[in-house]
């Protein structure tokens, strides 16, 4: 098991690849590991997450209250503690604002259907959650519908939550969503979809519980067209 001092060096890390990829601007984004002792290691508020320091990351318990650290946590912590409260296997968080994948979640456009193989091996479907404040609990409300069984969310007019057992698993999720989000806008550019049938989707699902076990937390596709949520 890493120590803590391990985990505060991966978030440094993530959250600048984070900002280097375009996933984040500004202040946005946050990231957190789930540490010994029902405390949380969480990225601060008002700070970018490409020049983030080790010294910066602040702990809190699982009401949200900082035990440890000088600056405040993120405003989104509500976020983080329903998801480490519902998912007893997850481990580390990440929530950004990719642009193709928000652009998706600004259109009311959830991510459901079966178009790339490997991501409905990895992650089934991504659906979108409606609009909650961020900051309040509204938001985490939104999102505790999909969380027991959906590894990647959308969040309607804001951006995207992934978690997984690792912080480089959570990291990797986030790529995937905001890659197969381009291939999906291009699917719609070039005006034709061609979903994989059924059939094929079985096969796959058999193939996912070989590589990944019985224990991951992914969302059946279903071939269908887009889910428009109002
Ligand atoms: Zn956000």
């Amino acid at each position: 098991m890493p120590t803590e001092r391990k985990y505060r060096e991966e978030i440094v890390r993530y959250g600048r690849m984070l900002h280097q990829r375009g996933f984040v601007a500004a202040m946005d984004g946050n990231l957190s590991v789930r540490l010994k002792g029902n405390r949380i290691l969480v990225t601060p508020t008002c700070l970018s997450k490409g020049s983030m320091r080790p010294g910066d990351l602040v702990i809190v318990n699982m009401e949200g209250e900082r035990i440890s650290g000088h600056r405040n946590v993120t405003s989104e912590i509500g976020m983080h503690l329903l998801i480490y409260r519902l998912r007893p296997d997850v481990e580390a968080i990440v929530h950004a604002h990719p642009p193709t994948a928000t652009g998706f979640a600004a259109a009311g456009m959830a991510l459901t259907e079966p178009l790339v193989c490997e991501v409905v091996m990895g992650l089934g479907s991504i659906p979108l959650a409606r609009y909650g404040t961020p900051g309040t609990s509204e938001l985490a409300q939104t999102l505790e519908p999909y969380v027991p069984n959906y590894d990647a969310i959308l969040m309607s007019n804001h951006g995207v939550v992934v978690y997984g057992d690792t912080l480089e698993h959570a990291y990797m999720k986030m790529e995937t969503v905001e890659h197969f989000s381009q291939i999906a806008l291009v699917t719609h550019l070039l005006g034709r979809q061609q979903p994989l049938k059924a059939g094929e989707i079985e096969k796959l699902l058999t193939a996912r519980t070989k590589y990944f076990g019985a224990k991951i937390a992914a969302g059946l596709p279903l071939p269908q067209a887009p889910q428009k949520v109002s």
